[in-house]
């Protein structure tokens, strides 16, 4: 059999519309890219949407699709979000994502981000960790990025139809909410009495916490409360990898990306300068990938910029960053094996000029040995529309790569 491998590399949000500082071009078709352009030239070209035609779709839900599971395996944000920074997570554990936020003795939330508390989140988590509260349910938490941190409640007989304690911005000022059941069974509202004890009992012992005495006494706003928001049961979910029995990798800095590839049961590869910006280090994106696909089958390699700079609504510094993407594709390039695909991929469109993603199909190449080159030149918006993959799904790409890996079963004898 032919030992057949894959590196896709995945610009997210790169899909984009024309625009009129780019003299009516997408910053993709406005950048200078030589190494995507030479890879479309000598590679299948299409356009993809991630689930179908005009569905937006999040950057978990992108990376799930092109990490080979179906929209229906979706299990929510929180759970991604814990597995994305290093917490276990159990089938039937209920995630939420929270803040730490400042609330005054009334209840009223005084700043929904505890004044953007960045040093020593920590310490204060770990006082609120490993609770346990009632009928063997334990409560564990874990700090994020900042102000965001993760809660997950694990024990028999819990439900995730309870709504948020947090009021949403731009709500300062206003209290915080009670947690109630969003349905009449018995679970939704047990979850919903032991989330508000969780909060009651945290809000006690952060008050009291050396970190926010200190913050306090600074003139800083204390992170004395949780704010929790979007419960999701954690599914019972098979790996990716274990039902296809394949070693795959994936290189990414933000912790979406990486809770999505876990869950896969992906090796995950990160590091401090893998910043999720443009200042990310992509000689060392390029250097791990070649290494890793020598021991595995699929490498993911991802770099989070374009879409930064979508949401900003910059699209002269998104096609810088679409050209930072071509360098470490070329890294890539100098170095890929004789038997290895390098795929171009992208998670969801992030236009400019709206700031948010977008339902617009994504451009992807499939370069390598023996493919069935179309007569597309370039990787772009506009010239992938002519290419040999047609218009495809994002589990049409995944699969048409599967199969080149000789991972498809054969229908039929
Ligand atoms: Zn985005």
């Amino acid at each position: 059999m032919l030992n057949r491998k894959v590196i896709m590399a995945i610009a997210d949000g790169l899909g984009d519309r024309p625009h009129t500082l780019l003299g009516d071009k997408t910053p993709l078709e406005y950048a200078r890219t030589p190494n995507l352009d030479h890879l479309a030239s000598e590679g299948i070209t299409g356009m993809m949407d991630l689930i179908a035609p005009g569905i937006p779709v999040g950057t978990d839900m992108g990376h799930l699709i092109l990490f080979g599971y179906q929209p229906h395996h979706y299990p929510g944000r929180g759970p991604i979000e814990a597995l994305g920074i290093g917490m276990e997570v159990k089938p039937g554990d209920i995630v939420f994502r929270c803040n730490f936020a400042t609330v005054d003795e009334n209840g009223i939330v005084v700043d929904r981000r505890a004044g953007r508390i960045r040093k020593k989140t920590e310490e204060i988590a770990q006082a609120i960790n490993g609770i346990e509260l009632e009928d063997g349910v334990v409560a564990y938490f874990k700090p994020a990025t900042e102000h965001r941190a993760v809660l997950i409640l694990r024990g028999a007989g819990l439900s995730d139809k309870i709504s948020d304690s947090d009021p949403k911005a731009p709500n300062d000022g206003k209290p915080y909410h009670l947690v109630e059941p969003l349905d009449s069974s018995e679970e939704a509202e047990r979850t919903a009495f032991l989330l508000n004890l969780y909060l009651k009992k945290a809000h006690e012992i952060l008050s009291a916490h050396p970190v926010n005495v200190e913050r306090v006494e600074a003139g800083n706003l204390p992170a004395n409360f949780i704010l929790t928001r979007g419960a999701g049961r954690m599914v019972d979910i098979e790996p990716v990898a274990e039902k296809l029995k394949i070693n795959v990798s994936c290189i990414a800095g933000e912790s979406t990306v990486l809770g999505a590839a876990e869950l896969a049961g992906y090796k995950i590869l990160t590091s401090n300068s893998m910043t999720g910006n443009i200042d990310t280090n992509i000689e060392l994106k390029a250097r791990l990938a070649i290494e890793e696909i020598a021991n595995n089958d699929i490498v993911y390699v991802h770099m989070k910029a374009p879409d930064v700079k979508g949401h900003d609504n910059e699209p002269l510094e998104k096609a810088k960053s679409i050209e930072l993407f071509d360098h470490m594709v070329g890294l890539i390039r100098q170095q890929l094996p004789e038997n290895v695909y390098l795929a171009l991929a992208a998670d969801h469109s992030t236009p400019c000029e709206v700031g948010e993603h977008t339902g617009e199909p994504v451009p992807v190449v499939i370069s390598g040995p023996s493919i069935r080159r179309d007569r597309v030149l370039q990787y772009n918006e506009l010239d992938c529309a002519y290419g040999g993959l047609g218009h495809l799904t994002g589990g049409d790409f995944v699969r048409i790569l599967h199969d080149f890996m000789g991972l498809v079963k054969k229908q039929g004898n």
